[in-house]
C-alpha cells in the first residue's frame, strides 16, 4: 500500500514509498484577476530560477570530473528566489528517486537535458538533441507517460508534433536554470517536465478531461520508481555507510546513499556491473540483472488535485521486481593522506580518488564556477 506523506512525517515500515506533491509553485490569478503564470511575486519565472549546473557538466563530461551531485556556486543564495531557496532546501532534504514537473503550453512529456550544449550566440543556444547518460531510462520514463495518458502518444498536438510525445527538452528549445536539469544534476532524483495541455490555464469546465487523461499515466509514472536496484551501504559493523556513491559501469551518473545508507538507482531491464564506494573503504562490485517491474499500484492518485509530484523511496524492501543488492564494505588499510578525512556529502568523491587529485578537481570546478565559459 502507498500512501501520500507531508515532507515532516515519517515513513513506517512496509511501506513502498511516499509521495510529495508541492502545489505552492502553481500558476493562478493575481488580486487584479489576470493569470500570472509560474512568476513569483518578485516577476521570477520560478522555472528559470535554479543555479546552472550544465556547464560544470558539459565540463566534467570532457575533463572527467564528478558526473553527480555538482555542487551549488558558493553565492547560490543571493542568485536565487525564496521560492527556489526552498524548493532546492527541500531536494536536500530527501533521498527523492523520481519526480515530475507538470507544466501547460503544450502535451508533451519532455525529458533532460534542457540546456543545449551549443554555445550561445547572442544570447541564443541553438536546439541540439543533448542527452544525458541515462537518455534511455530518462526516454522510457517519458515514453510510460505518454502512452499511458489519453492522447500524448499520438504526437500531434497544439500544433506541434513530437514522435511518441515524447522529446528531449534541448532539441525543443534550448533553456537554461530549470528544475529537471538542476534535479539530475545536484540530487539523485530523475525529474522530467510533463506538459500536459494546449492551454497554459484551462478553464476549469475542461479539468475534468484533463484528469481523466493524466490519471493512468501519472500512476504509471509512480511505478517507475521500482524499476532500478535498491539496497544498503553497511561497513562490516553494520553501520549505515551514509554518501557512498554507487556507479553502474557504462553509464556515466552515479547517485549516493542517503543519511541511512539506503540508495536507489532506476535502471531499465537488463544486466549491470554496480559498484559500491566510499571514502576510507574498500570497493565493492556486483553483477546484477534488472527485470522488468510489475504494476503493483491501484488508483493512489484518484481525487488528488496536482500540479507537481515528487516520489520518494524508502529503505524498505517491497513485493515488486525491483532488485536489492546491498553492499558491505570493508575499512581499507589506512593511508596517511586519507585517515580521519570523512566522505565528501557534497562532490561524492568516490575511494579511488587520490586525494591530490580530488583537491585539483575541487579547485578547478571552484574556478569555473567563477568564470564560466
Ligand atoms: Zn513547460
Amino acid at each position: 500500500m502507498a500512501e501520500r506523506k507531508k515532507p515532516h512525517q515519517k515513513y513506517k515500515k512496509g511501506q513502498q514509498f511516499g509521495l510529495h506533491l508541492s502545489v505552492y509553485r502553481n500558476p493562478g490569478p493575481n488580486k487584479l484577476g489576470y493569470l500570472v503564470g509560474r512568476n513569483n511575486a518578485n516577476g521570477v519565472d520560478l522555472n528559470r530560477n535554479f543555479p546552472d549546473l550544465n556547464t560544470y557538466i558539459y565540463y566534467n563530461e570532457k575533463s572527467g570530473g564528478p558526473n553527480h551531485h555538482l555542487p551549488l556556486p558558493d553565492n547560490w543564495k543571493s542568485q536565487v528566489e525564496p521560492e527556489t531557496r526552498a524548493v532546492i532546501r527541500w531536494m536536500q532534504s530527501f533521498n527523492f528517486v523520481l519526480s515530475a514537473n507538470l507544466h501547460g503550453g503544450a502535451v508533451v512529456a519532455n525529458y533532460p537535458y534542457d540546456r543545449s550544449f551549443e554555445h550561445p550566440v547572442r544570447g541564443v543556444r541553438r536546439p541540439a538533441n543533448t542527452p544525458t547518460p541515462d537518455d534511455k531510462l530518462f526516454r522510457k520514463l517519458a515514453k510510460v507517460y505518454s502512452y499511458a495518458h489519453g492522447w500524448m502518444y499520438q504526437g500531434w498536438n497544439c500544433g506541434d508534433y513530437f514522435p511518441d510525445g515524447i522529446i528531449n527538452g534541448a532539441s525543443w528549445y534550448s533553456l537554461s536554470k530549470g528544475m529537471q536539469d538542476f534535479n539530475y544534476l545536484h540530487t539523485n532524483c530523475f525529474d522530467i517536465t510533463l506538459e500536459l495541455s494546449c492551454n497554459k490555464f484551462p478553464p476549469q469546465e475542461e479539468l475534468q478531461r484533463e484528469w481523466l487523461g493524466n490519471r493512468e499515466a501519472l500512476i504509471q509514472f509512480l511505478e517507475e520508481v521500482h524499476q532500478g536496484i535498491k539496497g544498503t551501504v553497511l561497513d562490516e559493523n553494520y553501520n549505515n555507510l551514509a554518501n557512498a556513491v554507487i556507479s553502474v559501469s557504462g553509464i556515466n551518473h552515479d547517485v549516493t546513499s542517503g543519511d541511512h545508507g539506503d540508495y536507489f538507482r532506476l535502471l531499465l531491464p537488463g544486466t549491470y556491473t554496480v559498484t559500491a564506494k566510499a571514502l576510507g573503504f574498500d570497493p565493492q562490485t556486483e553483477t546484477v540483472t534488472v527485470g522488468p517491474a510489475e504494476p503493483t499500484l491501484s488508483h493512489l492518485l484518484n481525487n488528488v488535485n496536482y500540479f507537481s509530484l515528487q516520489l520518494l523511496e524508502t529503505e524498505n524492501p517491497c513485493i515488486t521486481k525491483q532488485e536489492l543488492v546491498n553492499f558491505y564494505l570493508k575499512r581499507s588499510i589506512p593511508q596517511v593522506s586519507s585517515v580521519g578525512r570523512a566522505p565528501s556529502r557534497r562532490h561524492g568523491v568516490g575511494a579511488k580518488v587520490q586525494p591530490q587529485a580530488a583537491r585539483k578537481k575541487e579547485m578547478e570546478m571552484r574556478q569555473l564556477q567563477r568564470g564560466p565559459a
